[in-house]
């Protein structure tokens, strides 16, 4: 589904990816580790079609397509969603239109008519009971005043709501107290399946508790220095980074 290779990046000259490679397939669930600053959100910006990197090699293929030569829209259309570490306030426009907006472009993308009215709010009746989120915030401007943890939820709503083929969640645990963490965790597994694919990055071996990963990845100084299962993520709880750091000697 997925396949990164050998990617280098970096911004105003200061590389921060620095040979990064990984393959997701269907069904997967990745989770990416590692200490502030390795690069894991400038990943999933690049991944995304954040346009501010200059990639001087490597490549990103999604379902056989060339990402690196797509727009961010298109890219979404394809299937990619990111929950953002910090999701961006829109006043004026609120969590219903822009989610409406977002699916019927999806829609006239596969040459679909716009979602009628009475569906549209079944669904989003659905979705909201998923992450537990109350039906006041709908009609609030998307994200305008809204706490971290509400911010977060809605995250993972917009995610519920879309349906993507790879979801990347970045730090979306981190702000949740431990029962918005359970309510977040409970809506990515209801949404997994064989078809589709996440990739979870997280400071925290709690997340993958709740959240089982097929594959833990430690991210160092912008690449991966160890892979493993979820057994990975037990390990670095207990001893931190500095035993990695050793291995792979830095
Ligand atoms: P992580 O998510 O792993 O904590 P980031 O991808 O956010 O790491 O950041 C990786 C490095 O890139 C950090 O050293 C950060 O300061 C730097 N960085 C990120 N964005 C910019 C930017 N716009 N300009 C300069 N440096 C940046
Ligand atoms: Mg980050």
């Amino acid at each position: 589904m997925l396949k990164i290779s050998n990617l280098k990046a970096s911004i105003d000259n200061k590389e921060i990816l620095k040979g990064f490679s990984m393959e997701v397939k269907p069904g997967e669930v990745h989770a990416i580790m590692g200490p502030n600053g390795t690069g894991k959100s400038t990943l999933a910006n690049i991944i995304t079609g954040r346009d501010n990197y200059d990639i001087s090699e490597g490549s990103i293929h999604f379902l056989d397509e060339n990402l690196l030569e797509l727009d961010p829209d298109e890219r979404a259309r394809l299937g990619i969603f990111l929950a953002f570490q910090y999701p961006v306030e829109i006043p004026g426009v609120t969590t219903t239109n822009f989610m409406k907006a977002a699916i019927n472009e999806r829609r006239k993308h596969h040459g679909e008519e716009p979602m009628k009215a009475g569906d549209f709010l079944k669904m989003m009746k659905e979705k909201m009971k998923l992450v537990d989120i109350d039906q006041k915030f709908m009609s609030r401007s998307l994200n305008e005043g809204f706490s971290g943890g509400e911010k977060k939820r809605n995250e993972i709503f917009q995610m519920a709501m879309l349906e993507p083929k790879l979801a990347i969640l970045d730090e979306t645990d981190s702000g949740l107290d431990i029962d918005a963490l359970k309510i977040v965790s409970n809506g990515v597994n209801q949404l997994r399946n064989k078809d589709n694919a996440f990739i979870v990055i997280t400071h925290y071996q709690r997340l993958l508790d709740y959240i089982v990963p097929d594959f833990v990845h430690v991210m160092y100084d912008g690449r991966i220095v160890k892979s493993g299962d979820k057994e990975l993520a037990k390990e670095l709880e207990a001893k931190g980074y500095d035993w990695i750091k050793e291995e792979i000697g830095v």
